[in-house]
């Protein structure tokens, strides 16, 4: 029986046997002990199921990967060290020196330098398009050798609310998985494979894990694309590392993530530690009750500060006044995130003089997580940019980036209201 998503949350993913701990254990072990060595080879050769080294999986790890999964409406998933590694890996997994991706640009600033910077010193090309490209710009982008695209649901920190089915659609025309970063709605508010979405991936150290604790990624398959479609040999022709398997024909429609695991993963190794998975595991248990009160949270500060006359502007998807409030309406009818963005009339001065009068509210460059938080961008992420290089770059000088916590409401506005008063 497959149970609400809210349930899922609480249960999914680890089902003790008698006697066993109710709560998944944390397995802190690197190496599991077998009888026979006749049983170590067949696990080596993937003949047989069974952990034997922590870098390719581990009870924990793996517990909270199939309840993530199961969130996602997956077939398999697989936890990285960060959710940088995630991104990377999701593409390396399909993607070789010579290959093109077509790549939304309101990203993560960290995915955007992994992409321009180091993957492109690696061979892998990317095109960018712009968060107002239609069907014909991005169709634009492709080329013979693209083998991937890869959007943001709701875009770090410019919040873009991606047209998911439209990119699977364009995607797909080409013979290309779409693989959409899910990181700020979760899927609480949003799950893309419900949208044609092929991959998803995620940084867990954001609202899964919900309370800034552990760092994290995670890779998720639906299990929904066709690899033999001739573009990926990978998958259909034998991999010598493992005894000539043939990833497309041994695993079926978990072949992508099983490839990750067996090849990315042994041999980049970014894994996961079993006490982060045991953390972030805590964090899903309640992932649906918080991102409920982010929502509700941040509209309610939404409104508040377009109502107040010494706010300029208020960007949130859930807005009625927002350019994607109909798009967002579609794909998150529930919300979007708890991470709003507004600026303060009079320009960096007067932000920065807000920013310092906020109390309760402190300021961090981490988001989503428990505790209400605001960054000035042009004073810190971005102070070396005048204030002509942060237009240009989207980021206007009064610009303040709010992650709505779950506290009383009426506290967050108050805070805001004293710092208002003191402008
Ligand atoms: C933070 C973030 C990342 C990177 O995740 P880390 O866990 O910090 O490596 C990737 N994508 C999005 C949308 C993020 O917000």
């Amino acid at each position: 029986m497959a149970y609400h998503i809210n349930t899922q949350c609480v249960q999914a993913g680890y089902e003790p046997k008698n006697g066993e701990s109710r709560v998944i254990p944390i397995v802190q072990s690197t190496t599991f002990k077998y009888d026979s060595a006749a049983t170590l080879g067949r696990l080596f050769d993937l003949e047989e199921d069974g952990f034997f080294y922590t870098r390719l999986s581990n009870p924990t790890l793996s517990a909270v990967a199939q309840k993530i999964a199961a969130l996602e409406g997956g077939v398999g998933a697989m936890l990285t060290a960060s959710g940088q590694a995630a991104s990377m890996l999701s593409i390396t997994n399909i993607c070789h020196a010579g290959d093109h991706v077509v790549c939304a640009s309101a990203i993560y600033g960290g995915t955007f330098n992994l992409f321009n910077k180091s993957l492109r010193e690696l061979g892998i090309e990317f095109t960018f398009v712009t968060p107002d490209a239609d069907e014909e710009a991005i169709n634009a982008a492709f080329r013979d050798n693209t083998k991937a695209v890869f959007v943001e649901s709701v875009s770090n920190p410019s919040l873009d609310v991606a047209d998911v089915e439209l990119y699977a659609k364009l995607a797909h025309a080409h013979g290309v998985p779409l693989i959409v970063d899910n990181t700020f709605p979760t899927p609480v508010l949003f799950r893309p494979f419900e949208w044609g979405a092929d991959i998803v991936v995620h940084s867990t150290s954001k609202y899964m894990d919900g309370h800034a604790v552990a760092l994290g990624g995670v890779i998720v398959d639906s299990g929904n694309f066709d690899w033999t479609n001739g573009k990926y040999p990978a998958f259909t022709e034998p991999d010598e590392s493992y005894h000539g398997v043939v990833y497309a024909e041994k695993f079926g429609k978990a072949a992508y993530i099983t490839k990750c695991v067996t090849h990315m993963m042994r041999d980049y190794g970014p894994q996961q530690s079993p006490q982060n998975a045991f953390l972030l595991n805590l964090g899903l248990e309640t992932l649906f009750l918080r991102m409920e009160r982010h929502c509700a949270n941040a509209m309610t500060v939404a409104q508040f500060l377009e109502q107040n006359d010494k706010i300029e502007w208020v960007n949130y998807p859930s807005l009625p006044s927002s350019k994607y409030f109909e798009r967002c309406q579609k794909y998150m009818p529930n919300g979007c995130c708890g991470v709003i963005s507004f600026g303060v009339k009079g320009g960096r001065e007067k932000a920065m003089q807000f920013m310092d009068a906020l109390d309760m509210i402190k300021l961090v460059i981490h988001v989503a997580d428990a505790r209400t938080c605001a960054l000035h961008p042009a004073s810190t992420t971005h102070r070396q940019l005048t204030d002509q290089q942060l237009e240009d770059c989207g980021v206007k000088p009064n610009l303040i980036r709010m992650s709505v916590g779950i506290e009383y409401v009426d506290d967050i506005l108050a805070d805001l209201q004293q710092a208002l008063d003191k402008i």
